[in-house]
């Protein structure tokens, strides 16, 4: 997932991402063709058709361990391959620490969509119908590589393969997202609903694990994964802004416990338990006045914290840089619109 951030992004945010470590495939000496499409891109390599088979019934006909670097070199360099049609080179992706990063897709993005610019339409149509079909071919092979009700062996197991699955479904999302803005400078292109990349339900249980590790909601899931797997993996490295840990540890994927309040019984605390700060209220006559008057109070934060002589309170009139809250909850959280 590193070709969602560049250096800056790292730095301030401090995230470190996960890795997957680089299998071995030997993908540019000896193993060494010209660009085919995606289900080519193995038999090439001296693989069959019926060998290929086998693996969606979970049955392997070489070595554990080589098959699986196969199958990582196949769906991330050979679905990149296909999909661009150029060659992708290992060195691109793995550098000494034998790590797969997709940091080097922010660059060749970038400067493929420029390609695109200069394109005549009839020749974006193409390039945009090829990046759908090879889309569309390795999505059916991780459907059929992770489908776990066809499977006779288990030879090859869910768990090895899940990294390189995941990897291949990021590459997925970000293939369809670069689509997406290609397409916007097509006039001709008449958009086509492409696969749908989700996770297997290994890979979702392991996000879904991590997310609740870093203190999100079980109630928020359903919501999430509506959203693309990058978001989510990004938000599975955040603590969530819900800064007290395991507040949410009782909710379900249904409902959220920490929410439901007892006014009775409730205490507002600081968010940082060594803080002694005292609340802070605008003189609710003031308020009144204007509210009665037909206008809009605008507090001023600075006057509020005695930092400023101005008014507390003021109306607002004509045209003014405020921010607008909904509502506050009292735990914190708020909705700024
Ligand atoms: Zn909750
Ligand atoms: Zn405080």
């Amino acid at each position: 997932m590193d070709h969602l951030f560049d250096d800056e992004d790292l730095q301030a945010t401090g995230l470190k991402l996960p890795t997957t470590a680089w299998l071995g495939f030997d993908h540019d000496t000896t193993q060494s063709y010209g660009v085919v499409d995606f289900e080519t891109y193995p038999l090439l390599r001296g693989w069959t058709q019926a060998e290929l088979l086998d693996l969606t019934f979970g049955r392997l006909s070489r070595s554990v361990s080589y098959t699986l670097s196969m199958l990582q070199s196949w769906f991330t360099l050979g679905f990149l391959e296909a999909t661009f049609r150029q060659r992708f080179r290992t060195r691109d992706f793995v550098s000494g620490d034998q790590v797969f990063r997709t940091r080097f897709l922010r660059q060749f993005t970038k400067e493929k969509i420029g390609e695109v610019y200069d394109m005549p339409d009839a020749e974006v149509v193409q390039f945009l119908e090829a990046l759908d079909e090879a889309q569309k071919m390795v999505y059916q092979w991780t459907v059929k590589l992770e489908l776990q009700g066809n499977k006779t062996s288990k030879d090859l197991k869910e768990e090895r393969i899940a990294p390189t699955m995941r990897l291949c479904t990021l590459i997925g999302e970000a293939i369809r997202h670069f689509q997406d803005v290609s397409s916007m400078i097509c006039l001709s292109w008449l958009k086509r609903e492409g696969p749908s990349w989700r996770y297997s339900d290994l890979n979702r249980n392991l996000l879904i694990q991590q997310l609740v590790k870093k203190g999100w909601c079980p109630s928020t899931f359903e919501l999430l994964f509506k959203t693309s797997h990058s978001t989510i993996e990004l938000a599975a490295l955040l603590e969530a802004k819900d800064l007290k840990s395991g507040r949410h540890q009782g909710c379900t994927k249904n409902s959220c416990i920490a929410y439901q309040l007892l006014e009775e019984t409730y205490q507002t605390s600081h968010v940082d338990s060594s803080c002694a700060c005292s609340f802070i209220a605008a003189p609710p006559h003031r308020l009144a006045t204007i509210l009665r008057q037909g206008e809009v109070p605008v507090l001023n934060l600075d006057a509020l914290l005695d930092d400023s002589n101005e008014e507390t309170v003021t109306s607002l009139k004509g045209k003014a840089n405020v921010i607008a809250f909904s509502h506050v909850w009292s735990d914190g959280p708020r909705q700024p619109c």
